[in-house]
This record gives structure tokens, sequence and C-alpha cells, in this order.
């Protein structure tokens, strides 16, 4: 059976830049991979004239064109207001229904206790991210939130990105090259793909493989919830 992963991310080009080389390594492999993006990215622009609105359309239409270079099926946009993002009951249950709906094995997600991260919806994406984990296996949270057809789910695995407390690490060496072309779809956001950024990158993974012995790797802070997988598949309906 084909694995299911699901990214969720604060804004478009998030999931491209903390974690882009694996995504595409596991969509390569095979994996159904699914990406949530919780705000519509309609601050992120230095030029004090941009229109707001204007820039969160082009914005989706970049993270769809990025997703697609990565290999990812499908983005879904929950339009949150950038900057403003609240890791609150109502995000929950947002993404507590995403997580029902797709059934993904693994959740990609920021690591909402890396010490000095300085964005709030960083913290707020990854803080509302693990709390639906929770929320999505328990049928008497959000017992409307469940599409039709379609029981709890509870996810086993959990790979945090933008962690200062990694304990594992995945071999990129084989898809920096396509991180690099997805970052390049982010035209409004040339502070992913410049020669600075791409000089970042590589760095960054070449520092996360070193000790390891790899040459270019990504590194995350794992969490596996054990027997969770049992209960996934005795809750299926
Ligand atoms: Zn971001």
């Amino acid at each position: 059976m084909e694995k299911r992963i699901l990214g969720v991310a604060a804004h478009p080009d998030d999931l491209e830049w903390y974690a882009g080389a694996t995504l595409a390594r596991l969509a390569r492999e095979g994996a159904a991979v699914t990406f949530v993006i919780c705000t519509d990215g309609s601050k992120g622009s230095y030029d004090p004239r941009a229109v707001p609105r204007a820039l969160a359309a082009q914005r989706e239409r970049e993270q769809r064109a990025a997703a697609q270079t990565l290999g990812v099926r499908e983005v879904i946009f929950l339009r949150h207001p950038d900057g403003e993002l609240e890791p609150n009951a109502a995000l929950r249950r947002e993404l507590a229904r995403v997580y029902r709906k797709y059934q993904p094995r693994l959740l990609l997600a920021f690591d909402p206790w890396k010490r000095y991260e300085l964005h709030p919806d960083h913290l707020a994406a990854g803080r509302a991210a693990l709390d639906a984990r929770l929320a999505a296996r328990m049928p008497l949270f959000y017992p409307a939130a469940r599409p039709r057809g379609v029981g709890v789910w509870s996810i086993g695995e959990v790979w945090l990105f933008n962690t200062d407390a990694p304990n594992h690490f995945v071999d990129v060496g084989g898809t920096l090259d396509t991180q690099y072309r997805a970052l390049a779809q982010h035209r409004s956001q040339p502070s992913v793909w410049d020669d600075a950024a791409r000089a970042f990158i590589e760095q960054r993974a070449r520092e996360n493989g070193r000790a390891r012995g790899i040459e270019y790797a990504e590194a995350f802070r794992r969490i596996v919830i054990e027997g969770a997988q049992v209960l996934a598949e005795g809750t299926r309906v």
C-alpha cells in the first residue's frame, strides 16, 4: 500500500525550504504526499506597495508549481491571515478534519519548541499540527469534522523540521537539485532561491550530514507514537 504523508506549514515556501529535498525523495520513492498551508502568505513582501490579495493569489500559484516540482499530489490552502496564525481550537479542528480525511502515516511539521524561533506563524503551525493529531484520533473531538464515511485517524509518526534537537537524518544527495528547482518556483520570494539561499541550503545540508557520514542531509526530530498504527487500523471505517 502506498505511504500517505502530510506536510503542514505556515506559509507557501516553508515546506520546500525546510524539508524540500526529503519530501522530493519520499515522493520519488512512491509516497502520496499532500501539503497543508495554514496562512495565505499575503504579507510576504518587503515592497510597501504590494497588494496583499494579489500577493496571496500569486503565492498560491507558486506553491502549486513548487509542489508539482517535488512530486506532491495536492496542496490544501487554509488561508488564515499571514502573520496572525494562532494554535487555537478552530485551526486544530480544521487540521483534524484533514488528518481524518487523508489518513497520513507520517506527518511533517514545524518543531514548535525550537528555541529562538522568531516567526510566530511557524510556532503556531507546529503547535496546531501536533495538537490536531490527538483530536483526529479521538471520536468525541469535533464529531462534525469527520468527512462522510471516514472515522477517526491516528498518525503513527511525526518528523519535526526546523528543529534544534534533531534525531533523524535523511540522505538528500539525490534530491537537492529538485529542492532548488521547487524553491525557484517561488518567484515572489527571492530570499529562498537567490545565490545566497542556495549556498545556505547546501551548507546546511552538508553540516547536517557531516557527523553521520552523509554528504547531504536534512535533519528532523522524529517522534514515533507507540501503538498508534494498530489503533488506526482498528478504527478505519
Ligand atoms: Zn514561513
